[in-house]
């Protein structure tokens, strides 16, 4: 649970007085969140970015990273733009892989 007030910060505060904190913590907080654009179709609204079809706007807040697992590579191989020569890639990221040599059986 995201905390926006502590009890120790409106201890003793005049009601009034404690709504306007609140208020303009919270105005603040709105007024440094992004923008994003989007255009409606139905009564559905696709969001993207600025340009000439957007119909509305909205405030995005509480952005997190999403932490991805790293990839389990897995390679396939590629025919290059020549049509000669093949590359390993990995089927799932698309990154290309290089293959390591080592004596078989060793570790
Ligand atoms: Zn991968």
């Amino acid at each position: 649970m995201i905390r926006f007030f502590s009890p120790e910060e409106l201890y003793g505060m005049p009601t009034e007085e404690a709504a306007t904190f609140c208020n303009e913590r919270i105005n603040k907080l709105i007024k440094s969140s992004p923008f994003v654009y989007g255009y409606k179709e139905g009564t559905h609204i696709t969001w993207g970015y600025l340009d000439k079809t957007i119909t509305h706007c909205a405030r995005l807040m509480f952005i997190e990273e999403i932490k991805k697992e790293p990839c389990k590579h897995e390679p396939i191989l590629k025919q290059n733009e020549d049509g000669y020569n093949q590359r390993h890639i990995c089927k799932h990221c698309g990154v290309e892989l290089v293959t390591e040599w080592k004596e078989k059986g060793a570790k």
